[in-house]
């Protein structure tokens, strides 16, 4: 049999590693279910009762999901 195909070089390792991210890196964020940037938290007092709000800078108020996938740009809309 091929030695080569139960060795591989150093470079068919390198080749084959996996370019995904590590999954112990990956941390959930809570972020705009529309457009997955992540949300503002906002606390405030309502009748003496803490509510808190998230906010998008795009979609303004939303109830936020967690997600590991969270987009890094900005909406360039003004708040
Ligand atoms: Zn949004």
């Amino acid at each position: 049999m091929n030695q080569s195909l139960i060795f591989p070089s150093a470079a068919t390792m390198e080749w084959q590693r996996p370019i995904y991210r590590d999954p112990t890196t990956l941390r959930p964020e809570l972020v705009c279910p529309h457009c997955k940037r992540k949300t503002v938290e906002r606390r405030c007092l309502i009748d003496d009762h803490p509510v808190i709000t998230h906010h998008c800078s795009e979609h303004r108020d939303v109830i936020p999901m967690r997600s590991i996938i969270v987009r890094e740009d900005f909406a360039g809309v003004a708040a």
